[in-house]
């Protein structure tokens, strides 16, 4: 049965506010490292990392990646949050920047301690030596947040953070509306095997949702030990112990073809355990347990 409470008569006139819409999830991009498009990589895609949360007109991007740069930016508030600043991340921003016409535009990362640090970073990709434009030319008015550790509220948007195990620093973040009863854990880019798993699991707990980095496979994982990404089995094990309700496996390294992503699909059980590619839609994120 749907929540509704009722605002202050003055702001009303009595009508009844919804508290239950959907959170909806469109996938952009789920590669890792670059984009990487060949015949034998169409299952999953080759744009890099870019998520979109919907919850009725508003929508917040979760990463910038080469998939930002298919999403329509709306006419109002577009809220865009990074994980972190390497490439794969951040390679889409000018492009929707660009596209952006009307409305405010905010960009926010938890990677950063101040303001000063997270402009400094965006310039370092762009306005220089790689990339001659910087941000602030295509897109002046922008606001550049750097999330607290205490969380963002924005635009009805809560957006709490943890931090991930990656080389130079990267956040996770869960992400709810105050409209949905559901919430979506990105965990993007994270090595396992540290203590800060066990706080992730904690920070994950009951989730609708819980994206993972799945750039590798267990039976391959040695050799990229310390560059800062998982498996997707660790992403199951991740899932039962957080006890979130669904699990999307993202960050595909590049190698994974269509071939290996068969591979993983066969040993899937269950529909709420699933390989996320791109332009992949989930219309509602299930709710959280307790919310
Ligand atoms: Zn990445």
């Amino acid at each position: 049965m749907p929540l509704t409470h009722r605002l202050p008569h003055t702001l009303t006139d009595h009508r009844t506010v919804t508290t239950d819409l959907p959170l909806s999830v469109k996938f952009w991009g789920t590669r890792a490292s670059y984009p990487f498009f060949l015949p034998t990589h169409q299952r999953l895609g080759g744009d890099t990392s870019c998520v979109q949360l919907s919850c009725g007109p508003s929508q917040v991007f979760i990463d910038a990646g080469t998939g930002l740069m298919h999403a329509e930016p709306s006419t109002g508030h577009d809220v865009v949050v990074l994980s972190h600043f390497h490439l794969d991340h951040v390679l889409g921003l000018p492009y929707f920047l660009g596209k952006k016409k009307q409305g405010a535009l905010t960009l926010a990362s938890a990677t950063c301690s101040d303001e000063a640090e997270l402009r400094f970073k965006i310039n370092s990709v762009y306005g220089g030596a790689g990339f001659p434009v910087s941000l602030s030319l295509i897109s002046p008015h922008m606001n550049w947040v750097a999330i607290e550790p205490s969380g963002l509220k924005i635009d009805g948007w809560h957006i709490q953070t943890s931090p991930l195990n990656h080389p130079g620093g990267g956040s996770g973040y869960r992400i709810s509306h105050e409209n949905a009863q559901a919430s979506v854990v990105y965990l993007s880019d994270h090595e396992h095997g540290t203590e800060k798993d066990e706080a992730l699991a904690r920070f994950a707990h009951g989730a609708g949702l819980v994206i993972w980095d799945s750039s590798y496979d267990d039976r391959n994982f040695a050799p990229f030990k310390g560059w800062g990404h998982s498996t997707w089995q660790e992403g199951l094990r991740f899932y039962e112990h957080s006890q979130a309700r669904a699990l999307a496996l993202t960050h595909h390294d590049p190698s994974r073809d269509d071939a290996a992503a068969a591979e993983i699909e066969l040993q899937l059980t269950t529909p709420v355990t699933f390989l996320a590619h791109d332009r992949l839609v989930l219309p509602q994120v299930l709710n959280d347990l307790n919310p």
